[in-house]
C-alpha cells in the first residue's frame, strides 16, 4: 500500500514529495473516538478525523440508516422537481433547529462547494436587487473557507492561493481577532472595536456600495482555532446590518455541537443572513454540506429569477444516502451526544488549560470540543517555535508514537477537536499524552 501510495495517490493539502520520504500511514478500522492502523496499533483520534467525525466512529444505527437508504433508494435527483424523504426531512429539521429564519437548505457535497454555492447565490441575490456592481467580498485574515475556486479566494492562508493564479481580486480581508499575537493587545474592548473599525475601512476603500458580503467563522479553525471575544460576532454583525451587506457564517467546523451547542452562532444569539454546514452534519460517514439562506436572500432569488430556474446545482445536491445518515446522526446528537461532547469540551479545556505551566505553553485556547495549544520558546517574547521544532509533521510523529493523533498546525500549534463521544477517561489520556509529547519535543 505505501508503495502504491507513493506512485499514484495525490494526497490533499500536502506536500507531493513530503509524505513520499515518511510513506502513507494507513488506517484500518475505528470505534468511538478509537482509530487502530494497519499494525493493529491503537490511537485516540484527538481530531475527529478533520474536524469532523463529532459523533464518533460505528454507530450501528448511522450504518443501518444509509444501508436501508441505499437497498430502498440510493440516488434521487433534486432536478426537474423530483426529491427524495430523506433529503426533504432533513431540510426541515434543521430549519427547525437554526437561528432565526434560516429556513430554506441547499444541500451541497461538502464544506467548500458549500462556501462557493453561498457566493453564487449572494451574487444572484444583488442581481436580484438591480445591484450586480455588489461583487466584492471580504473575509477575515487566517480564514479558511475551503478549497474551490472562490471559496480559496475567501481563504486567508497563502498555501491555498500561492501558486494557483486564479484572479483573486474580488476578495479582500481584515486583520484576525487573533488575541495572543494581536498589535492592539489582549483587551477585548479594544480588539471588538479594532475589528469593527477595519470592516468599516475596508468597505470604505472599496466603495460601500460595491461590498456584497462578508463571511466570518464563529472561531477561526484551520487558522489556529482562534476564538473571538465574547461581543465581537455580535458587532462585527450589527456592522454588517449598518453597512447594508450580507453576514455568512461559515459554520462547517463550529456547527453540531463542537463548541457545545448545535451551532456556535447561539453563543451570542445571533442570526446570519446565510450559514454554511457540512462535517458535522453527516460526521463524516458519507459526505455533505449545506447551504441555510434566511427568507428575505431566499425570496429575493425566487422574485429576481421568477419563472426561470436558477442555474446552480450538482448531480448530487441532496444526496437521499447522505441526508438519511444526517437524519440518523442528529438523532445521535439530541440524544446524547451534545451534552457529552459539552461535558467533555469542559474537562477538555481545563485539561488543556492545567499544561499552561509547560515551559514551551505560549497560549491555550478553545470552546467546547475545539482547542488549540500554542508553543513557543521564549514565553515573555511569545517567541515562536523554531523551524526544526515547529515542523508540522514532527510534532504529528511525536503525537502519535504516544498514541495520540493530533493536528499540528505549521505555526506550531497543536489542534484539537475530538468526537463527542469521548469517556472522562479518553479525555485525560488527550491531555497526558500532549504533556508528553511538549516534554519530548523541550528534549
Ligand atoms: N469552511 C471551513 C470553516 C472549513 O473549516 C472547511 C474545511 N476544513 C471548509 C469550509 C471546507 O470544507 P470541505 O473540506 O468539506 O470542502
Amino acid at each position: 500500500l505505501v508503495e502504491l501510495d507513493r506512485r499514484h495517490l495525490v494526497h490533499p493539502v500536502s506536500s507531493f514529495h513530503g509524505h513520499e520520504a515518511r510513506g502513507v500511514r494507513v488506517l484500518r478500522s475505528a470505534r468511538g473516538a478509537t482509530v487502530t492502523d494497519s499494525e493493529g496499533r491503537e490511537l485516540i483520534d484527538g481530531f475527529a478525523g478533520l474536524w469532523c467525525v463529532n459523533a464518533g466512529y460505528g454507530h450501528e444505527s448511522v450504518i443501518e440508516a444509509a444501508a436501508t437508504q441505499m437497498r430502498d433508494l440510493p440516488y434521487a435527483t433534486g432536478y426537474f422537481d423530483l426529491g427524495a424523504e430523506a433529503p426533504i426531512r432533513l431540510a426541515a429539521e434543521l430549519a427547525e433547529r437554526a437561528p432565526g429564519d434560516l429556513d430554506h437548505v441547499y444541500f451541497c457535497l461538502g464544506g467548500s462547494d458549500a462556501v462557493d454555492s453561498s457566493i453564487r447565490f449572494i451574487r444572484y441575490y444583488w442581481h436580484a436587487r438591480g445591484q450586480p456592481e455588489r461583487d466584492q467580498f471580504i473575509s477575515v485574515a487566517q480564514g479558511y473557507h475551503g478549497s474551490t475556486s472562490a471559496g480559496a479566494g475567501l481563504t486567508a492562508l497563502p498555501v491555498f492561493h500561492e501558486g494557483f493564479g486564479v484572479p483573486y481580486d474580488w476578495q479582500h480581508k481584515i486583520p484576525s481577532h487573533y488575541a495572543y499575537r494581536n498589535p492592539v493587545g489582549p483587551d477585548d474592548a479594544a480588539i471588538i472595536s479594532a475589528s469593527v473599525a477595519a470592516l468599516r475601512a475596508r468597505a470604505e476603500e472599496i466603495g460601500p456600495e460595491r461590498v456584497a458580503a462578508f463571511y466570518v467563522e464563529p472561531i477561526q479553525g484551520s487558522g489556529g482555532v482562534l476564538v473571538p471575544p465574547k461581543g465581537w460576532i455580535k458587532a462585527m454583525r450589527d456592522a454588517c446590518t449598518e453597512l447594508g451587506i450580507l453576514f455568512v457564517a461559515d459554520e462547517v467546523i463550529t456547527a453540531f455541537g463542537r463548541t457545545g451547542p448545535l451551532f456556535a452562532c447561539e453563543y451570542e444569539g445571533i442570526v446570519p443572513d446565510l450559514m454554511t454546514v457540512a462535517k458535522g452534519l453527516t460526521s463524516g460517514y458519507v459526505p455533505m454540506g449545506a447551504v441555510l439562506m434566511s427568507e428575505h436572500v431566499y425570496q429575493t432569488i425566487a422574485e429576481g429569477a421568477g419563472p426561470r430556474a436558477v442555474g446552480h446545482g450538482f448531480t448530487y445536491s441532496a444526496h437521499p444516502v447522505s441526508a438519511a445518515v444526517a437524519l440518523e446522526v442528529l438523532k445521535l446528537y439530541e440524544g446524547g451526544l451534545l451534552d457529552n461532547g459539552r461535558r467533555q469540551g469542559a474537562r477538555l479545556q481545563q485539561g488543556l488549560a492545567a499544561l499552561a505551566d509547560h515551559p514551551l505553553v505560549g497560549d491555550v485556547r478553545g470552546r467546547g470540543m475545539l482547542a488549540a495549544v500554542e508553543l513557543v520558546t521564549d514565553k515573555e517574547k511569545k517567541t515562536p517555535l523554531p523551524a526544526a521544532l515547529d515542523a508540522a509533521t514532527r510534532l504529528f510523529d511525536r503525537a502519535w508514537e504516544q498514541g495520540l493523533i493530533l493536528r499540528s498546525f505549521a505555526q506550531g500549534v497543536l489542534g484539537y477537536a475530538p468526537p463527542l463521544c469521548c469517556t472522562d477517561a479518553e479525555i485525560d489520556r488527550i491531555v497526558e499524552r500532549t504533556r508528553k509529547v511538549l516534554d519530548l519535543t523541550l528534549e
